[in-house]
Order: C-alpha cells, then structure tokens, then sequence
C-alpha cells in the first residue's frame, strides 16, 4: 500500500496528461485532470515533469491550471529550486508517469488503481453513492414542490 500523504509524482505531460499534438496541445487523456487533482487531495505533490520548456512549456502549464490543475513545481525538485551543474537534471520524485514508461502509459483508471489503497476506493464509492442518493431527493422533492405550485 503506497501512502500518499506528501509523495512526490512526476508527471509528463504530452502522451500522458493529453494526447501527443506537440507543439501543440492535444486532447485530455481520459481521466487525467480527474486522477491529478484526485491524489492531489490526498497529499500527493505533483511535479510536472516535461521535455517542454519556454513558450510550449507556459502553454502547458496553463492548460493544467484551466482545468484546475496546479503544479506544485515545473521542470524542477521544489518551486524555488534554481537549477546550476550541482544538480541532477532528474526530477526527486517517489513516482514517475510518463508513456515512455518501459510496458507504456496503462492509461488513468490503472494509475488509480494502482496508487489509491483499496480502501479509500470503498470511501471514495460511498460518498458518490451518497450524493447521488441527495440528489435524487433533490430532484425528487423539487418535482413535488413544482406540482404543489400548479
Ligand atoms: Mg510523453
């Protein structure tokens, strides 16, 4: 079981966060944004961890923040490293996601699966089994409150 609770995941965006379009930006890989914020609450920090740099790597960068996603550094171990010859090029990081993975990328929904205990999986189904349930009474109850004003 891996704690989640201030491990460091590199992440590459082209392939992996979204389709391969660069230097453009491709399509969001199904679940992505959703799995990143995901860890995220759980503590997770994550490093976007991309070949990109200059006005590709901005346009990257901001792509993840309109769809909700801050880094918690880019290109770089903490987000006041300056980088000089003392240190690595290679990210710090406790887990590596990235299509060029050895076995390639195994998509979002595996990455979960993979880093989220099973437990959390059961808490995490019967909160959206919960809401769901309210909103049903929502819907329920505000029907009725329609008819009553007819
Ligand atoms: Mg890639």
């Amino acid at each position: 079981m891996i704690n989640l609770k201030s491990i460091r995941i590199a992440v590459d965006f082209d392939g992996t966060i979204v389709e391969h379009d660069y230097p453009g930006i491709g399509k969001e890989m199904l679940f992505s944004f959703q799995t990143l914020k995901e860890l995220e609450k759980l503590g997770a920090r994550l490093i976007l961890w991309t070949f990109r740099n200059g006005k590709e790597l901005e346009e990257a960068v901001e792509f993840c923040r309109k769809n909700g996603l801050e880094f918690y550094a880019v290109n770089r171990n903490y987000p006041e490293e300056v980088f000089d010859e003392t240190i690595s090029r290679k990210i710090d990081a406790d887990i590596y996601i990235d299509d060029k993975n050895l076995g390639g990328f195994p998509g979002w929904s595996e990455v979960w699966q993979i880093l989220v205990p099973f437990d959390l999986h059961q808490q995490e189904m019967e909160k959206q089994i919960a809401a769901a349930r309210k909103n049903s009474l929502r819907r329920l109850f505000g029907r009725k409150d329609k008819q009553n004003e007819d």
